[in-house]
């Protein structure tokens, strides 16, 4: 993890920095592409506007506003990557959108689907930075896991995503842009239904870009998937879940718990050190009292670690008087880190607690193991081939 970016060097925080750089695209008025060498494409990122902005920009080129809802309606549902498709569009106009605009920025260095209808893609951005997304087909479910931060900043042990620590946070139109790439290897009757953001990085880190792109995500004009079919995971920033709660849009949250005290909760995550269990269940069970979402907290099943019946117990009580979803994940293998998968019989202990304790819990299947689906995998295992 790259200290620069942790509390030790903020002395002023308690939780860690949420000023992360973003490359701004040239799209926001007044800001001009930083790293922007030569060989950069010049061109407005169209995924960074909302379609207000598209609109103003035709009319100060003499062009019709509605045009804008045309254009959106082109690349939100009828899934075009290129102005060319959009053929009616006066062939001027898509010429003009051509030489202004880009619609997809980044580049995709690889795409690997497993046997069990997950699709997992690595990203390339305009910058050589690379994130992870991923398609999972469950039955009628479409769900993607999306990306909200080059790296992550959280430093979770047992994580791929973090351990060369965060670069930078993504752009608007870079998370948007995956969930489009995703959606276009759907057939064409199939629809994304549900949205996770819980790919590489910290949600609440990155709330100034995540929020737009989910706006867009949920509008009837962009993605059209209700929040109620979109959930934001978190490690469990208190200042920011309370921002979250108070936008008012009843997103679902998980928090990432993994640890039912403050012990093992800063071995295992260390940014609990300076936060705490307790600052993070008050500012979950703030947003449950303000969106009425039932709450999921998420727990990574670490062999001898955190995977004892007295972790059980201590999550129990816990969790017993709450209104919540326990999401289970047995840990799935990083290369090169020391941690295990507990055994069948050891998730089953666990799991029996918690169920005759009346939790309501869910075991995650590792859908996409065979592909290194988990956070970051992808990434590192190509970096270190
Ligand atoms: N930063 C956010 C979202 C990204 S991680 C968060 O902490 O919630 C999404 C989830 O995947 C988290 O619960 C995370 O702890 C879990 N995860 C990360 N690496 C994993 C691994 N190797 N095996 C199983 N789950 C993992």
């Amino acid at each position: 993890m790259r200290s620069d970016y942790g509390c030790s060097s903020f002395t002023h925080c308690w939780y860690p920095p949420l000023d992360l750089p973003v490359i701004p695209s040239a799209a926001i008025p007044g800001a001009a592409a930083q790293n922007s060498g030569d060989d950069v494409d010049q061109r407005i990122h169209l995924l960074d506007l909302d379609v207000d902005q598209l609109r103003s920009w035709l009319v100060e080129q003499g062009q019709q506003g509605f045009r804008a809802k045309q254009i959106w309606n082109w690349i939100y549902q009828r899934r075009a990557a290129t102005f060319a498709e959009m053929t009616d569009l006066p062939k001027k106009l898509r010429e003009q959108l051509e030489q202004h605009f880009v619609i997809f920025r980044a580049s995709e260095v690889d795409a690997v689907c497993s046997s069990d209808g997950t699709d997992k893609l690595l990203v390339r951005l305009f910058d050589g930075g690379e994130v992870e997304c991923v398609l999972l087909r469950d039955g009628i479910r479409r769900s993607i896991c999306v990306s909200s931060q080059v790296g992550c900043a959280m430093g979770c042990v047992f994580c791929a995503s973090g351990l060369d620590g965060v670069d930078r946070n993504l752009t608007r139109g870079e998370i948007l842009e995956q969930m489009l790439r995703l959606q276009s290897r759907l057939h064409p009757d199939e629809r994304l239904s549900h949205i996770v953001m819980m790919g590489m990085g910290e949600p609440l880190a990155n709330l100034d870009r995540v929020l737009p792109a989910l706006d867009e995500a949920r509008s009837p004009e962009g993605l059209g998937i209700s929040p109620r079919r979109i959930t934001i995971s978190t490690v469990g920033l208190p200042p920011a879940i309370d921002r979250l709660s108070k936008h008012g849009v009843p997103y679902n949250l998980a928090v990432s718990l993994h640890a039912p005290n403050n012990e093992l909760r800063t071995q295992l995550v260390p940014v609990n050190k300076r936060i705490g269990i307790k600052a993070v269940l008050d500012a979950a069970d703030r947003y449950f009292e303000a969106n009425g979402r039932r709450l999921t907290f998420e727990y990574v099943l670490l062999g001898g670690l955190n995977d004892s019946d007295d972790c059980a117990h201590q999550l129990l009580g816990i969790l017993r008087r709450r209104n919540v979803m326990l999401n289970v994940i047995p840990y799935n293998p990083v290369a090169g880190l020391p941690y295990v998968t507990p055994s069948s019989k050891a998730i089953a202990d666990f799991k029996d607690i918690l169920v005759s304790g009346g939790v309501n819990v869910m075991f995650r299947q590792r859908k996409g193991s065979e592909i290194d689906a988990a956070c970051g995998q992808l990434r590192r295992n190509r970096q270190s081939v």
